[in-house]
Parts: structure tokens; sequence; C-alpha cells
């Protein structure tokens, strides 16, 4: 059988995506046009909070997320080494320290009780926040993080990269999505090809925050405001006039041009409308594999058929992945590894970090393997790659 390549992940463009690109190619605005503004509010919709707000990508989102909590020399803010370099890095930007705390074994996630444990550890105080990450999809139980960030006076920024659409129930046994703010003081998307929905480059930030929403929107445009209630200088005019002029802005805090495209946003927005039929055959993909291994003893593990999860990643967890990876791409399925543990990349080892600090995170990440799961995958492909797994196995 012939087959063209099967990426882990691919973006899905339709002609209805093009079509939304090229019209605001014709508008009068390619940036700081209508397209943000329609975004953030169809995205923060979706994912059910009050705030929304666009930037460049998922790391600028991290980026102006860690300053906003409040982040600077010092400041140490708990985080799982099971993540991309990005989440943990965004601390380090802003001059703080990072302090990994190892995986739950069975969901992948920052384990609450080693996070518990460390926080307990240490004179109150030594910590100022937490990053939890819905790992593939995984939902992360905020509710639970909230409760203990709570007792000890904590931050929670959540990075919700996999899992938009992802959704818990909580302690009342309420359902809450992934990023919603009801939990997290904060929480960030990427819109990189990779993810659910593709802006090319992109990111978001979602609040129920008042007052860190506005800090975000000045922080993304260099730090500042052009709302004339915030304005601090008092300005005196030639002529008496004590106002300010119509051209008058204030740089008020030192910011960044994070800011997304109103091209990307088009785009964004049109991927947003199938965002939720796009997750459903995510969700299918994710049955199939789960019923095709579940008996099968090469697997040691699999990511779990719940609900709510948002399938961003599929992985299994066997013997001889590396046989297995390299016999999968001569067929031309390549696969990935999601993700070489961040304390052990040489810049984090440089900080301190070093083998057997995390053994979970160790222990997962040398027999894991991210399988293709995309909305396109077809039917035939989907049992293309199960049956060359299967049969790298039984040969
Ligand atoms: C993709 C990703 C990021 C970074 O997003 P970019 O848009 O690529 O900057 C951060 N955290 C996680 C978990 C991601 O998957």
């Amino acid at each position: 059988m012939s087959m063209k390549a099967i990426p882990y992940g691919r973006q899905q463009i339709t002609e209805s995506d093009i079509e939304a690109v090229v019209a605001t190619l014709r508008s009068e605005f390619l940036t700081q046009g209508p397209q943000i503004a329609a975004f953030e509010e169809a995205f923060a919709s979706y994912i059910g909070s009050r705030y929304a707000i666009a930037v460049a990508n998922g790391t600028a989102a991290l980026h102006l997320s860690s300053l906003s909590l409040g982040v600077k020399k010092g400041t140490k803010v708990i985080t799982s080494p099971l993540s991309f370099v990005a989440t943990s890095n965004a601390v380090l930007y802003c001059g703080g320290e990072v302090e990994f705390c190892d995986i739950n074994p069975e969901t992948l996630l920052l384990d609450i009780n080693q996070v518990r444990k460390k926080i307990e550890s240490q004179p109150i105080g030594t910590y100022s926040g937490i990053i939890p990450i819905d790992f593939a999809g995984y939902p992360v139980q905020m509710d639970q993080f909230r409760a203990l960030a709570d007792e000890y006076g904590l931050w929670i920024l959540e990075d919700s990269c996999h899992a938009p659409g992802g959704t818990f129930n909580d302690f009342k046994g309420k359902l809450q999505n992934c990023g919603n703010g009801n939990y997290a003081d904060l929480a960030i998307f990427s819109f990189h090809p990779v993810k659910h929905i593709a802006c090319g480059e992109g990111g978001m930030i979602t609040t129920n925050n008042e007052k860190l929403y506005n800090k975000l929107l000045k922080l993304r445009t260099h730090g500042i405001t052009k709302d004339l209630g915030e304005f601090q200088n008092s300005i005196k005019l030639s002529g008496g006039y004590n106002q300010y002029p119509g051209w008058y802005i204030e740089m008020q805090d030192i910011g960044f041009n994070y800011r997304l495209s109103d091209i990307q946003a088009s785009l964004g927005i049109s991927q947003l409308k199938r965002a939720d039929k796009s997750l459903l055959k995510r969700k299918q993909i994710a049955k199939k594999y789960f019923e095709s291994f579940k008996e099968k003893d090469f697997i040691n593990s699999q990511s779990r058929f719940i609900n709510g999860h948002a399938y961003h990643l599929y992985i299994l967890q066997v013997e001889n992945r590396l046989g297995l990876y390299e016999y999968l791409r001569k067929f031309k399925i390549y696969t990935q590894i999601h993700y070489f543990p961040i304390h052990l990349m040489p810049y984090y080892r440089s900080l301190g970090w070093k083998e057997g600090d995390m053994p979970n995170t160790e222990n997962y990440y040398n027999n894991c393997i991210s399988l293709p799961i995309f909305p396109t995958l077809t039917d035939e492909e989907h049992q293309f790659v199960i049956d060359k797994i299967i049969s790298f196995y039984n040969e």
C-alpha cells in the first residue's frame, strides 16, 4: 500500500479559511483591526472565560502572563518538567526561578501531592505560583490546585495549549472548560499549526480577572495606554486648556509588541467555527487507538479514554520505543516524542538540574511515543498506523 507521509499532527485549512484570510487582505486593516476583537470574543465564548487577549504566540502568552502575575528576580514558580520548554522558560524570561515538581505517572500531569509536599517543606511565602499543564489534552483538576494555591496564597497560570475544548467536573460536579478562568488566574493557548486551532503563529490568554486583563492589554503593546481615564501625566496645554489632545498616549509599563495580526485572527476565527467538530474527530481517533491496543501486552500504558480529554496527543508507553519509531518511519509514519524532560536540557542542567531529580518524568520519557492524531487523518491511514504498530511487535 502506497501512502503519503503521516505526521503526528497536521493543520487543516479549508476553502472557507482561505476566503476568510483573503477577505482580511482585501480589507482596510492587516493588523490592529476588527478581526482581533472578534477573535477574542469568539474564543472567550468558546472557552467560557470573561476575557481573552490575543497575542503573537503561546510563548508570548506565557511571558506576558508571568509578568502580569508579578514574576521577577527571585520569584519561585512550581511547574512540571513534562511540557514544551516555553512553559518554564517564561519564568526565566522574567528573572524568576523554576522549581520543577514531578508528574503523576498515571495522568502524566503535575502531581498535586508532590506540589503540596514541596510547598509545605519550605517557609510560607517561598513559592509565588504554580503552572500546571493540561498535558496531551488531559484536563488538570484545576479546582484542587485552586484550593491548594489559596491555602498558601499562590497564583495559578494554566498552560492549556493542549486542551482547547477539554473539560473536567469540579468538586461540585459542575462541568468546567480547561482555561475558563474559574479556578486558574490566567490560562494560555497556542495557535501553532500542530495545535487544535491554527493561525500560523498565534496565542491567547484567557482570564476572569479584570485587573490582570487590563495589565495584559497594556503589556501586549509596549506598556502603552490610549485610555483617557488611565492617564497619569498632568498636561498643561498652551491656551489655558488642561486636557489631553487627541494624539496623546502614555507608556506606563515596559511592554512589548506581542500583537497578533488581523490576517492571523481571521484564520483563527474561521478555524474556531469547526473546533467542536475537530475535537470530536480527535476523540474518535483516540477511542479507536484505545480499543486497538487495550489488550496488547507490548503496551505498558496508553492514553486513557476519558470524558473531557482534548486528545492533542495520543501517547503509548512501549517496550523498544526506538525500534518502533524507526520501523514506523520506514512506512512514512512520523511519530514524535513529547517531551524530552525540560530539566535535562543543557540550559536547565546549567541551573543545577540533573538525572534522577524527576524519576517519573524520566521513566515516562524513556518509553513514550506520540501517534498520529489530527482531524484529517483518514480511516485508512489510521488503520495503517495501528496495523504497522501491531506488526512491529509480532514480527
Ligand atoms: C506549543 C506550546 C507552547 C508554546 O506555544 P507557541 O505558540 O509555539 O509559542 C507552550 N506550551 C505548550 C504546552 C505547548 O504545547
